[in-house]
């Protein structure tokens, strides 16, 4: 009797082995590995770029070696301070024959000029060269208005002419010049994300371009990725004054705070107003969500031109943006659909 009793818990020793054993080689065989991220830093687009990314079927070595080889290519072909870039070589020569990617990137800046009524210009450049905010070695000063109203003469990004027949870019007006930075930066982010994406469709994670970030895909592959949005009145970067929570798309933030001059105890920003020439005063930050980190980066420059007290902020909606801004005085007015980004769990 005894004896039959051991054996059956022997038994029960063994099933119960056995089914973990199972258990254990089905989650060996079947789960995946939680992604590992790795992060890097590159000085670059006049910022520091983060690229936070974990490969699915790609090592993320390579994520990260591709992620550096486009952010350099589009910072040497689109900055109008490197030596043979696309757009230096268009404000040097005035005509250029453009290929595809410069094709796209003018259409869309002057498409969200278009859109904008002109809050949005590339053609802003004459007057960052005068404020000293075209490149970080200009010697930055308040022009006189003389100096403005001459400028602002060469500003209307109808005085670019694409000739689609011709495949040439030109500049209509002696004087005009054109500067991408209210866009290259997104458009950086977007084409890092889609180069990984094209070798590696399930990796993960996000490209923060100094505040500007994209995502690459959710944290482990289901979370949201938690945004602090900076505080535009506090020198601590750290701490933010709103959180949103993204698995996909774009969410870029414009402050006065990125780059500026104090002079005579008043603060001048890089975001020109190129309706009058001044550094843009109605607005102290704006933060956009969008699909695309470039369509959100060419909005929070336009939106925050546009000013805190638009009444048409709402409309923008219809391009797929959502918006937040914060008034120089520390109110915060945004669209409708910007705090469904404040929900943790979706
Ligand atoms: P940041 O991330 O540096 O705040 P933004 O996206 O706000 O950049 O864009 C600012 C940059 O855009 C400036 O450095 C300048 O190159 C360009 N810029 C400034 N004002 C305008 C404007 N009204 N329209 C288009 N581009 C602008
Ligand atoms: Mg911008």
């Amino acid at each position: 009797m005894r004896k039959k009793n051991r054996n059956n818990v022997r038994l029960y020793i063994y099933l119960i082995a056995l089914g973990v054993g199972i258990v254990l080689l089905s989650l060996l065989i079947f789960s995946k590995p939680t992604p590992v991220y790795e992060e890097k830093e590159f000085p670059v687009l006049g910022t520091i770029v983060r690229v936070k990314v974990a490969g699915d079927k790609v090592s993320t070595n390579v994520l990260l070696n591709v992620a550096e080889r486009e952010l350099y290519r589009i910072h040497n072909k689109f900055s109008p301070n490197v030596e043979g870039s696309v757009v230096k070589k268009l404000n040097e020569e005035r005509s250029i024959i453009f290929d595809e990617e410069t094709l796209f990137l003018f259409q869309a800046s002057i498409n969200y000029s278009i859109i904008t009524g002109g809050a949005f210009d590339p053609t802003i450049r004459p007057l960052l060269e005068l404020w000293g905010f075209d490149d970080v070695n200009s010697k930055k000063r308040v022009p006189s208005q003389e100096e403005i109203n001459e400028k602002l003469k060469m500003v209307d990004y109808r005085f670019i002419n694409i000739d689609e027949d011709k495949k040439e870019i030109s500049l209509l007006k002696d004087g005009v010049k054109v500067d991408l930075g209210g866009i290259a930066k997104g458009y950086a982010i977007d084409l890092v994300i889609q180069k990984i994406k094209e070798i590696d469709p399930n990796a993960t994670g996000f490209v923060d371009a100094g505040g500007d970030i994209g995502i690459i895909g959710p944290k482990f592959g289901e979370l949201a990725w938690v945004i602090g949005i900076r505080d535009p009145f506090s020198n601590d970067s750290l701490k933010p004054i709103d959180t949103i929570y993204l698995t996909n798309g774009a969410v870029v933030t414009s402050g006065d705070y990125e780059r500026f001059f104090i002079q005579d105890g008043k603060k001048y920003h890089h975001i020109l107003d190129p309706e009058d020439g001044y550094p843009a005063d109605n607005a102290s930050s704006v933060t956009v969500i969008a699909e695309k980190a470039m369509i959100a980066d060419a909005f929070s420059t336009a939106l925050f031109v546009l000013g805190y007290d638009n009444p048409a902020l709402e409309y923008f909606t219809n391009f797929g943006v959502q918006a937040m801004l914060i008034s120089p005085t520390g109110e915060s007015t945004e669209t409708s659909g910007f705090d469904y980004f404040r929900e943790k769990l979706k």
